[in-house]
């Protein structure tokens, strides 16, 4: 990964998304993967089912549980955690490495667990909180999605809690009442140049 230099330029840089579940994370990253192409979204391995709708290899890279253990076991994956204590979902490495490298920023759409093991691997990686409007609001998306089970969503709001606890931990935090909006300051932030460090 290329560091900063002393003017404060900054190429290339990982990002990671995080937030509590049905905030909009899935949508904000799908905006920004269709509208600022300079951006390669990450695609996650998951051994969850997809969802209606999701493909192979766009919106995760759909495994099963033998599968997910091999790529543990080759060091394929950068970070993994099992999630809403359920599925497995983990970061391919070789494809951020390789678009680093190649001078382009990356964004990962992680949960709290996999934000904390990029900062702890990869301390230049600027993190951005996703947040709802209100609490309420939260509540409503995560029902009206209609994807899971009324156990799931409890457990999933159990999760939200937590996860929205932990915000400070976050460089920047930005609301989600506009997904166009969200993606926009989501990509904003990606530019910011930090201050040049001092001799
Ligand atoms: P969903 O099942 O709704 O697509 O995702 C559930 C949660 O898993 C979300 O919080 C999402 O950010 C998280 N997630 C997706 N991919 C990864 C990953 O590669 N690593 C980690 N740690 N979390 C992930």
């Amino acid at each position: 990964i290329e560091r900063e230099s002393r003017s404060g330029r900054q190429k290339n840089q990982l990002v990671v998304l995080a937030g509590p579940t049905a905030v909009g994370k899935g949508t904000v990253s799908t905006y920004i993967r269709e509208n600022y192409p300079d951006v390669l979204l990450s695609v996650s391995a998951t051994t969850r089912a997809p969802r209606p709708g999701e493909v192979d290899g766009v919106n995760y890279y759909f495994v099963d549980d033998a599968e997910f253990d091999r790529m543990i076991a080759d060091g394929e994956l950068l970070e993994w955690a099992t999630v809403h204590n359920a599925s497995r979902y983990g970061t391919p490495r070789t494809p951020i490495e390789r678009a680093l490298e190649a001078g382009r920023s990356v964004l990962l759409e992680i949960d709290l667990q996999g934000a904390r093991s990029v900062r702890a691997a990869m301390p230049e990686a600027r993190l951005i909180f996703l947040l709802p409007p209100t609490w309420e609001e939260l509540v409503r998306r995560l029902i009206g999605r209609g994807t899971e089970s009324a156990a799931e969503q409890q457990r999933r709001l159990e999760t939200a809690k937590i996860e929205l606890a932990a915000q400070d931990e976050f460089d920047h935090r930005v609301v989600n009442t506009d997904v166009a909006e969200a993606a926009r300051e989501v990509v904003d932030l990606m530019k910011i140049r930090t201050a040049p460090s001092r001799p």
